[in-house]
């Protein structure tokens, strides 16, 4: 049976505030502690919202260039950086207010200010005017992540910037480098590199993207190569020095020193989650040595009546993760069945060419010695890729052998990120390579190539030739 609680959120992110609303919904009083101005987390204020906003833009840059080969020239784009913040900045504040009204419809209570942990009952907040007690019966810590420093480098957030800072340049810098080949290193590449900046990106491993197959990868790099003006692979940062009309880095790799100046270098080097401000050992919750807090299926941590939720509780660190294990946990909070058991967590990067997938990776699944079978389009037979001129594509599925039960699904290619909530869905409803072959897909799309895909494995496919 459902039971009312006083229900405490700390943290007002995607997961925080789904956490809060499905508690409300669900009959309990609830309230959510926010230390920043403005609801919304990482995701909405300095993360998933504000770069997609650039990309979008960066997007429309490369399309205008590209239709030259058809025949349509476009004058050189002017960038005014000034106004593309505040179209950035007008995104956020109407999806803010959006999160703001949506709490006032429901009654959720908001308190601003900078949450800790008294006991496991109780919490102090702190703001500019007041500090305060408050009280409750659970808690849902949703408390995010932020970025990581290098230790030899002091992020100014003028010179040497955090992803924070790289998303409100009011000038679009000459050159940048980006140390880190992560998914948010590479946003940021892509977006500066279309708005005219030379960009340069520096990795510590032998490839980008740990954790995307490296097939996938490789389609992405190539266009990449050709996009950016170096990707240093296998190479280390030794020092950054702020000269502040410019930045010195020097770096090593396979033994050669060599040093480049920036106008920015942007640190996107991972993140690690808000839990020292917390208090926690007020409670007794337990924390992995990164920090990261332990919690069960039910996103329960080691003391019985407090939740955490999204970042805060480790990877995949992702926005729809963080709202879905929210749910989950305002849900148990109130005696309701529930549990977090995703079959698959989608993960996409939005650079272009985009690269997506969901369930198993081809690398997973050799680690983990997991037979599977395999089967590729490449998007040189899509009638959609080629009007696009988009065929450096490729969809990939990945298969239980003798079932044929998709278990993995990869996509690198435009719009990558639109097509993969297809192949999420196909999994969590354990769909068979027939399934997905017997079902029509419109055409001209690019959601043919995924029915395209499961024709090769039911070898059933017309639009390619395979003796
Ligand atoms: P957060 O969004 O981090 O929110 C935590 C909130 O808690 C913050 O508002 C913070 O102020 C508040 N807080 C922290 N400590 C306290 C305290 N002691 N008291 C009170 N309040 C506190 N994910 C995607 O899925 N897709 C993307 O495209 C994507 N792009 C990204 C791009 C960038 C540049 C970055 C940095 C991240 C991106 N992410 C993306 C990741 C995504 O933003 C996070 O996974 C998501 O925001 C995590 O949500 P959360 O609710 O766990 O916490």
């Amino acid at each position: 049976m459902s039971e009312k609680n006083k229900i405490v959120v700390i943290g007002s992110g995607p997961g925080g505030y789904a956490a809060a609303f499905r508690a409300s919904d669900l009959g309990n009083d609830v309230t959510i502690i926010e230390k920043d101005t403005s609801l919304g987390g990482v995701c909405l204020n300095r993360g998933c919202i504000p770069s997609k906003t650039l990309l979008h833009i960066s997007k429309i840059i490369d399309e205008a260039e590209s239709v030259k080969k058809f025949g349509v020239t476009y004058s050189e784009p002017s960038i005014d950086m000034g106004k593309i913040q505040s179209w950035k900045n007008r995104v956020i504040k109407k999806l803010g207010g959006g999160i703001k009204l949506l709490a006032k419809q429901r009654n959720v209570n908001i308190v601003k200010g900078t949450a800790s942990f008294i006991s496991d009952k109780s919490i102090r907040v702190v703001n500019e005017k007041e500090e305060q007690t408050i009280n409750f019966d659970k808690c849902i810590i949703a408390t995010g992540s932020r970025p990581i420093n290098l230790p030899f480098a002091e992020v100014d957030h003028e010179n040497i910037l955090d992803s924070t800072s790289a998303l409100s340049l009011k000038e679009v810098p000459k050159s940048m480098l980006v140390v880190g080949g992560g998914y948010i290193g590479l946003e940021m590449a892509t977006a500066y590199s279309s708005l005219g900046a030379k960009v340069d990106v520096v990795e510590f491993l032998p490839r980008l993207l740990p954790g995307a197959d490296l097939d996938l990868v490789k389609v992405l790099e190539k266009t990449l190569q050709k996009k950016l003006n170096n990707i240093n692979l296998n190479t280390k940062v030794t020092s950054i020095a702020n000269l502040k009309n410019s930045v010195k880095v020097t770096m090593e790799s396979e033994g050669k020193i060599f040093s480049s100046n920036y106008d920015k270098v942007l640190i996107s080097v991972g993140r690690t989650p808000n839990t020292d401000n917390l208090s926690l050992e007020n409670t007794g919750i337990k924390v992995t040595k990164n920090g990261f807090i332990e919690v069960d299926e039910y996103r329960r941590t080691n003391i019985d009546n407090i939740f955490a939720i999204g970042d805060v509780t480790g990877n995949p660190m992702l926005a729809h993760k963080a709202t879905h294990e929210g749910k989950v946990a305002a849900e148990v909070c109130t005696n309701i069945p529930s549990a977090f058991e995703p079959q698959v967590i989608p993960a996409v990067i939005f650079t272009d060419p985009e690269l997506a997938w969901a369930g198993k990776t081809e690398e997973e699944l050799k680690a983990e010695n997991i037979d599977y079978e395999k089967a590729e389009f490449p998007w040189q037979a899509s009638g959609k890729a080629i009007a696009m001129d988009r065929t450096e594509g490729k969809t990939k599925i990945l298969f239980e052998p003798e079932s044929k039960r998709v278990i993995g699904v990869g996509i690198v290619g435009c719009n990558a990120s639109d097509l993969i909530g297809e192949a999420a869905l196909s999994i969590e409803m354990g769909c068979y390579s027939e399934d997905i072959a017997l079902t029509i897909h419109p055409h001209p799309t690019l959601t043919e190539t995924f029915s395209n895909t499961a024709e090769v494995m039911e070898k059933t496919i017309t639009d390619l030739y395979i003796p």
